[in-house]
């Protein structure tokens, strides 16, 4: 152990992230108002103060309050251990493998307390079985793989070394209210008001390090729309390939968090212009590259971005549904042309691209189940037959359905009558329901299938140009309506 530490001290190792100066700034010259934290925050950093530990707001928090955005959610820094935070408050979990945090609970608010964190191997980080400092901190070992990314990441450190291992000098600033002093490492004042999206320390290694920071850069410049300083610019390129060793699930954290900022669209746009997307993010990849994908995944991104910035919630599982859409629907007309029925099409296709997926971003399964859900609602909502119309109101994903079925309308693909049917009798009483649902069978024109017939006389194998999305659902539901309904395992 002994010979370890040793080792380690004289280890002609840079650490990754040189430790920086500690500047003191009165949160007050900055525009910062103690009284506007929500009292969840102010309380976990009291409480552990009062128990005699440090504790800052650290991070996004300290950076939108500075930037005079509302911040999503507060995070809470401090030298106590996740073991000494746990019992100081009454709804706290601890939880975390790779990054062991507890959650303290107030009502349906999460206030994520982390302890202090030292970089993988800068050399003053505790290592396993050693204690540091009077708080005793014992840490583990960091796990690094051959291309150096940090498998494992608790090895507890000081303030400085928590604030070196941080990804942005913008997200690693700390804020304490009692004190009301803003403390910065790295310049993280200064970039602020530049503008400036800068990596700690050096950025190729931060990327070895860990390959999501990449995302993380498309990601805040967007948000922010900051600069990309350009040294942390510049070995994006040459590093993007590493991405491919992040775990699916991982990566599909990152994304999720990249989609639902609310600068979906230009965290994409970040992405294709730092060469990101290209096989590295194989779902966003793919639906771009399909005929008609672009403009549908373009129009789902600006609409979650519409969403967001109003207040409501983008779900995941119709962001993802979205994002596979093209591949989807291009399966789905590919199969039918070779004659399977609608709806088991539609299955098949759905089954054939999220197997495809999986193998490098992993969709949870309760999200993929969702998914389904609205794709197969897609076709239901096509049969406007009150057997069918009241069932698929009744559905508890016919929300995220009609919302799907409005963009394929607004992107061309499904009728513009169709989603104005479902408006007007989602919106009708019953008396006006009966009238649209009469009207409906008496069969009001359907543009979307007189387009498909004119192009059905050139089914092309791969061509979603002619068969694509826009070939299936209500198109072909006149048609093949009623045997698909005969197929559906699930009627
Ligand atoms: P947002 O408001 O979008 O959540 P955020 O800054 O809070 O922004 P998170 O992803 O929630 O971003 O991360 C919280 C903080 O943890 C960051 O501000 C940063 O200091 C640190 N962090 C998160 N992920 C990484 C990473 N991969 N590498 C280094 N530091 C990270
Ligand atoms: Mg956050």
């Amino acid at each position: 152990m002994i010979r370890k530490l040793i080792d380690r001290l004289f280890s002609s190792k840079k650490p990754s992230g040189a430790l920086g100066k500690r500047v003191e700034t009165p949160g007050a010259s900055l525009g910062i108002d103690p009284s506007r934290l929500p009292n969840s925050a102010l309380t976990v950093v009291r409480t552990l103060q009062q128990a005699g530990f440090e504790a800052y707001i650290v991070g996004g928090a300290v950076r939108d309050m500075l930037l005079g955005l509302k911040p999503k959610d507060f995070d809470v820094a401090t030298n106590a251990t996740p073991e000494q935070v746990k019992p100081l408050f009454r709804r706290a979990l601890l939880i975390g493998r790779r990054f062991r945090i507890v959650h303290v609970l107030f009502g349906r608010e999460v206030i994520e307390v982390s302890t202090f964190r030292a970089n993988p191997d800068s050399a003053s980080a505790a290592v396993e079985g050693d204690e540091r400092d009077t708080h005793k901190l014992a840490g583990r070992h960091h796990a690094v793989d051959t291309s150096g990314r940090v498998l494992r990441d608790n090895v507890w450190g000081s303030q400085d070394e928590d604030a070196a291992r941080r990804d942005f000098s913008v997200n690693a600033l700390y804020y304490d209210p009692s004190r009301d002093l803003v403390v910065d490492y790295h310049h993280g004042l200064r970039d602020l008001k530049a503008r400036t999206l800068r990596m700690i320390g050096e950025p190729s290694r931060r990327y070895r390090e860990d390959p999501v920071r990449l995302l993380r850069v498309a990601r805040f410049a967007a948000k922010l729309g900051f600069e990309i300083a350009p040294g942390t610019l510049h070995p994006i390129a040459s590093h993007a390939e590493l991405l491919r060793n992040v775990p699916s699930a991982r990566l599909f954290d990152e994304t999720i968090k990249l989609l639902q900022t609310g600068h979906a669209l230009a965290s994409l746009d970040n992405l294709r212009r730092l060469g990101l997307h290209k096989g590295l993010l194989p779902l966003i990849d793919l639906a771009l590259s399909q005929p008609r994908g672009e403009a549908f995944v373009m129009a789902a991104l600006g609409d979650t971005d519409a969403r967001i910035a109003s207040g409501k919630t983008a779900s995941p599982a119709f962001l993802f549904a979205c994002l596979l859409w093209p591949q989807v629907g291009q399966r789905w007309a590919q199969l039918q042309v070779e004659g399977v029925p609608l709806i088991a099409a539609l299955d098949q296709a759905a089954d054939e691209v999220l197997a495809a997926q999986a193998e490098r971003l992993a969709i949870q399964r309760r999200i993929s189940v969702d998914m389904r859900e609205i794709w197969a609602l897609q076709p239901r909502l096509a049969r406007r037959s009150s057997r069918y119309a009241y069932s698929a109101l009744e559905h508890p994903r016919f929300r995220a359905g009609f919302d799907f079925l409005l963009l394929r309308a607004r992107t061309g693909e499904a009728a513009p009558e169709l989603a104005q049917w479902w408006q007007d009798f989602q919106d009708a009483d019953e008396p006006a329901r009966a009238d649209l649902l009469e009207q409906a069978a008496r069969g009001a024109p359907e543009p979307a299938a007189k387009k498909r017939r004119r192009r059905r006389r050139k089914p092309s194998a791969g061509g979603a140009e002619g068969t694509g999305p826009e070939g299936t659902g209500e198109a072909t539901a006149p048609e093949h309506g009623d045997d698909a309904a005969a197929q559906d395992p699930r009627r």
